[in-house]
């Protein structure tokens, strides 16, 4: 027992250290996932999420990002991602025209809480010349619950400088419904077990609440982990207006994203009607627009 709680810290200890490592030079890659419109299924924006090849080999950012927070070298990570972004999204702006409206970037709660970060977005932005509103910042649940006074003043300076606020991963995480109308956000980004949950008996419901609740707060709506038509064709009629997803394009290095703009196709598959047993389920008054 004591040779393999042994073993295991000393893997630990390792990781840690290349994680350092990695990010004082910065050893790391933005992937870029499109975000489409459900109607026209064009490509209006992208999410940036990190990528870390350790040793050759790739480690989630699920797991890498919340020991980056523990050690507290999450924020020149994140502000490294950021600044990568918006050099990205500046690029496509001036060769795609018209094309995107937005970038997204992933936020943690330390970021948020942590001094002069409003002021690095706002710099950042400036350095791009980029509009504030072209960035767009991912923030969860739990961020706002962990500190909900400091983060609630940092989203509002930076919603006033023109920034929007995205709530990730929506409904996964424990909002009350009282706290939330106060939130400071733009959009609710619904997660994806609630779209992979569509069809399975009874959570249909879940995502038309979810619709249902962002027109009351009057917030956009993204859908996350869309995998096939029919959760597409489903979200646009429940009046979705943006998704992203697995069916759509997985995230990708940035001159793929570049290639994706150039050949400024619809993507996905081929669109059909939702099915009937949909349209039953939903009355009419739901499947109006958000
Ligand atoms: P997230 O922000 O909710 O990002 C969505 C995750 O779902 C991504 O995983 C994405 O690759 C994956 N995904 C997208 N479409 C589909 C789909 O159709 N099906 C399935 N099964 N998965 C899909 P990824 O890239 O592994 O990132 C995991 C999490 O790590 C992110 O969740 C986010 O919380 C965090 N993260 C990633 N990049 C950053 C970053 O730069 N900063 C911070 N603070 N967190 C980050
Ligand atoms: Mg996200
Ligand atoms: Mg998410």
């Amino acid at each position: 027992f004591d040779a393999h709680v042994h073993a295991r810290a000393q893997d630990r200890l390792g990781l840690e250290s290349d994680l350092r490592h990695a990010v004082k030079n910065a050893e790391f890659e933005v992937h870029y996932q499109p975000i489409v419109s459900l109607e026209s299924r064009m490509c209006v924006g992208f999410e940036s999420l990190v990528r870390w090849n350790r040793n050759g080999k790739p480690v989630s950012p699920a797991d890498f990002v919340p020991m980056a927070e523990e050690l507290g070298i999450i924020e020149p990570l994140g502000a490294w991602v950021m600044q990568q972004a918006c050099q990205k999204f500046a690029e496509w702006k001036t060769r795609y025209p018209g094309q995107l409206e937005y970038i997204t970037v992933n936020v943690s709660a330390r970021q948020l809480v942590q001094q002069g970060f409003v002021y690095l977005v706002e710099q950042t932005i400036d350095r791009n010349r980029l509009a504030p509103a072209d960035l767009r910042l991912e923030i969860t649940e739990t961020a706002l619950m962990d500190a909900p006074q400091s983060a609630a003043k940092a989203l509002d300076e930076l919603r006033a400088f023109g920034v929007k606020i995205y709530l990730d991963d929506f409904g996964t995480g424990f909002s009350s419904l009282s706290h939330l109308h106060k939130l400071p956000v733009d959009a609710l980004k619904i997660d994806q077990s609630f779209v992979r949950g569509l069809f399975v008996q009874d959570r249909p419901a879940m995502v038309e609440s979810i619709l249902a609740l962002a027109r009351t707060l009057q917030t956009g709506v993204v859908a996350e982990g869309v995998e096939d038509e029919r959760q597409a064709s489903t979200l646009e009629q429940l009046g979705c207006r943006h998704a992203q997803g697995y069916y759509f394009s997985r995230p990708i290095p940035a001159p793929k994203a570049d290639a994706l703009l150039a050949a400024h196709a619809p993507l996905g598959g081929v669109r059909q009607p939702a099915s009937p047993q949909t349209t039953v389920a939903f009355p009419a008054r739901t499947l109006k627009s958000a």
